[in-house]
């Protein structure tokens, strides 16, 4: 993001978070269909630097997964990557990326922020999850035939602690994830049709998830 990124008027935006390790149609599919249904300005791919939740030793570096993120994003002029996490250091909260997007998009008056359900059902666990609640909204993405109970569950007992409701979006078909693809490229198997082409080509030619 450019400094003059500040001064445009992007007034709706989604943020779609991740580690991006690699990114695939599920991430690409979701992040359109939320701006579709919102009519959206702008979503903005956001790859994590290193994610509390995960063990980062065994992520790809983010010059990798940032390329892979740019490369998959290029030809949607609505898309936009992010360094914002990447480039901080330490452990990067959610509510921080945020924050520092709001200062930064000084127009902002709707802000979503996009994640998996696996991901929403842990919501709570979040640091600082009351005030990231108050700063954007969140569309939690299923696919069809996802089992709704615990989500439902979840979403009411969210909406009765902090009085606020989470959106819900079908994605179709996207069963998709990066640690089956990356557990693919190991063990020599087809990644085709399940990212773009452009993100395939790179994994190959750097070798990434070979070893
Ligand atoms: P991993 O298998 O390494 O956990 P992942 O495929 O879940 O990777 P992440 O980078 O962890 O990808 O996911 C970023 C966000 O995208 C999360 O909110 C996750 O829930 C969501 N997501 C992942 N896969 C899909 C998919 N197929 N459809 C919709 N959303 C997805
Ligand atoms: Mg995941």
């Amino acid at each position: 993001m450019s400094f003059f990124d500040a001064f445009r008027h992007d007034r709706k935006i989604a943020v779609m978070g991740g580690t991006f390790d690699p990114i695939h149609y599920g991430h690409l599919v979701a992040a359109e269909a939320v701006r579709d249904r919102f009519q959206l300005d702008k979503v903005i791919f956001i790859p994590a630097g290193n994610p509390p939740h995960k063990n980062s030793k065994n992520i790809t570096d983010s010059s990798h997964r940032y390329n892979m993120t740019m490369l998959a994003t290029a030809t949607n002029p609505y898309f936009e990557v992010s360094r914002i996490e990447i480039d901080r250091k330490g452990i990067t909260y959610t509510v921080d990326t945020i924050k520092q997007l709001r200062a930064l998009y000084c127009a902002i008056d709707e802000l979503y922020f996009i994640t998996g359900a696996d991901a929403v059902l842990e919501i709570l666990t979040w640091h600082k999850v009351e005030e990231l609640l108050k700063l954007c909204n969140f569309v939690a993405a299923t696919r069809p035939g996802f089992d709704l109970r615990d989500l439902e569950q979840k979403l009411h007992e969210i909406k009765s602690k902090y009085g606020k409701e989470i959106f819900h979006i079908e994605i179709p078909s996207l069963a998709i994830s990066s640690t089956d693809i990356r557990n693919r490229v190991r063990s020599n198997h087809t990644i085709k049709y399940l990212l773009p082409e452009s993100v395939e080509q790179y994994i190959l030619k750097y070798g990434i998830y070979r070893e």
